[in-house]
Formats: C-alpha cells, structure tokens, sequence
C-alpha cells in the first residue's frame, strides 16, 4: 500500500513535469497523501515549483480599503454585517492612507498592493468613479504594482474601467467548489463568482482566485475546487486557511493540521503547476513552526504585512524566512 502510493505521487510528478495536466482524480489522489508519503509528495512538489517557477517568489500585501457592516453572509467572514465580530467598520479610504500603505509596501520589495474592500461588488456609478480614483491614486504613487479586490462586478464596462484606471490583477476567490458553496453563501452564488472573473479576463485584467480551506469541506471538494480553477485559467491562485474568527457560524471548526495544509498546497502545485500558487490567510495561525515548508510544498507566492481583519507577522520576519530559504524576491519579478 506504502509503495503504491509512493508511485502514484511519483508517476503523477513526472507526468506533471512532462506538461501533462491532472485531472480531478488524479488530484484526489494527491489529497490522500498522509504518514511518510506526505514527504515524497513535498519532495515533488517542490521539484514541480523549481521547474517552472525557478527560486523566485512573489510577494503581495493588502490594505483595507474599506471595512466591515457587508451586506453578504459568507459564513467564514469577519466583515459580514450578519454577524457579530470585533471587527472595525469604516468608509472607503481616502488618497493619503492608500499613498502610505503603498509606500510601506515598496520600502519591503513587496511587488503589488491590493485595494480590499468589504461590499457585495461594484456596478456603474459614483462609488466606481471614487474607486478607480484610488487606482489612479495607486498606479502612480510607486513601483508597486496596483490590484484590487472589489466583490463582485456586473458587467465587462467596469472592469474595463479599472483596468483603464491602471489596475494590473484583480483578485475574486471561488472561495471553495460549487458543490460546497450554497453552505458558505446564500447571498450570492458561485456562478456569479465566475461571471465576475470572466469579465476581469474580458476586460484584459488577470485574475487572481483560489479558496480558502477548514470550512467543512471534503478533500473531493478541494480537488473540485483545483480543476474549477484550471478550467478558469486564473493567473494566481491564493490558498487561505480558515482563521476561525470569533462570532461567525465557523468560529467552532476543527482546525486542518499543519500536514494536511501542505498537502492540499503541494496538490494544487500539481494540479496548477505553472501558475503562482500564494499562500494567503490563515499561514501564521494555522501553521505556527512549519510556515517555512509552504514553499517545498509547492507555493510560489505570498502575502505579507497584516491580512484583512487579522495581524500577520512583521514582513522582516518573512523576509528573513525567504532569505534563509535561498529564495529571492524582488521589484521586477512578474510571472
Ligand atoms: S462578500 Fe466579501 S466582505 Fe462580504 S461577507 Fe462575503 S467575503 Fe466578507
């Protein structure tokens, strides 16, 4: 059974490398991986990052454009007004604090800052024009470069207008597989999720998407999730474990182990293996001593500075991890 397995992952690796693609069992298969066969899968993921994706990595921070009281019932979600949680609640930011976090950002070689707001989505209007005021306002503040995570959008005429107001990458999660997600949400649905990322890719943005992970859902619906994913041809696909936040309907969820988070990363190296895997929210609470291993997992990106409504460790923290790791980071890396 031991070397069974063994074989799988080492088969599956070298298909993958060879420029195969998996599929949605084959991915499971992955997601199976426990005891000593974890580490011949870390072993082939990280080989399958080295080889397209080299020792460089991608560093992204987020501010939070405008906070709290949305109107949306994700269940994971501090800044659902359908709960109660610590927290804060505050208007779309004005031009100075978006100029300072992207000066921040640039002072720590971070290569993007991503404007993050907490509203279902934005549709024609004045709050689009004073959204894409602050992409102006980002674009032109520096070298970072300007993303946005804005909700859901309505049609292709908004995304062109952010995309005309200088943004790069706009981020919009599935959040988890469509079998899973009328038990997160029942506000909005996950066809409207891929409608929004269809007018991104309409537009010319690149998208940024993946799910976060501890919600409840089953490894079949993980492996669902990476091939929803390869089917979207997103560019970046951030991985969040759930940081249960006290108030929301998950506060109660057993955490995933650490083993089982770089599982589900080195699967989904497999499963996307030319595009950035980002480990985003969740890498400090849930993966406390074993965060270094994300990148021999597979990741090839990260998220640094604070997350949305919780504090991340300092950025020279990670940065010191990258360095240690022989891993490099800088301005001009774009994948
Ligand atoms: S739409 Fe976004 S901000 Fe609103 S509740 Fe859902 S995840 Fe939170």
């Amino acid at each position: 059974m031991y070397l069974n397995k063994q074989y799988i992952i080492q088969n599956l690796g070298q298909k993958v490398l060879d420029g195969h693609q998996l599929d949605c069992d084959q991915v499971l298969s992955l997601l199976q991986a426990e005891g000593a066969d974890t580490f011949d899968l870390l072993s082939w993921s990280n080989r399958i990052r080295q080889h397209f994706k080299g020792n460089r990595i991608h560093l992204c921070s987020i501010v939070n454009a405008k906070s709290g009281g949305c109107g949306e019932d994700c269940t994971f979600c501090a800044q659902s007004s359908h709960y109660e949680t610590a927290s804060p609640v505050y208007k779309f930011l004005d031009q100075k604090t978006v100029v300072e976090a992207s000066q921040t950002a640039e002072s720590n070689k971070v290569q993007a800052l991503g404007l993050v707001a907490a509203w279902r989505g934005l549709g024609e209007g004045r709050m689009l024009d004073q959204v894409c005021q602050r992409i102006e306002d980002l674009s032109q503040s520096g070298r970072v470069r300007a993303d946005a995570s804005l909700g859901l959008i309505e049609s292709q005429n908004v995304a062109q207008r952010l995309k005309e107001a200088g943004l790069s990458v706009y981020n919009h999660n599935l959040e988890t597989a469509s079998s899973f997600f009328d038990q997160i949400c029942t506000t909005h649905t996950h066809q409207d999720r891929i409608n929004t990322i269809q007018h991104c890719k309409s537009a010319g943005l690149r998208v940024c998407s993946g799910g976060i992970f501890g919600m409840g859902e089953t490894v079949e619906q993980r492996a669902e999730l990476a091939i929803e994913l390869q089917e979207l041809d997103v560019d970046v696909v951030p991985l969040n474990f759930l940081v249960r936040i006290e108030g929301t309907p998950l506060t109660d969820n057993d955490p995933l182990s650490p083993m089982e988070i770089l599982t589900t990363i080195a699967a989904f190296r497999f499963a996307l293996p030319q595009k950035e895997i980002m480990v985003a929210g969740g890498r400090e609470a849930n993966l406390r001593d074993m965060q270094s291993m994300i990148f021999m997992a597979g990741a090839s990106a990260t998220l640094v500075g604070n997350y949305l409504t919780t504090g991340g460790r300092s950025v020279d923290d990670d940065l010191q991890m990258l360095s240690d790791l022989g891993l490099e980071w800088d301005w001009n890396y774009d994948w």
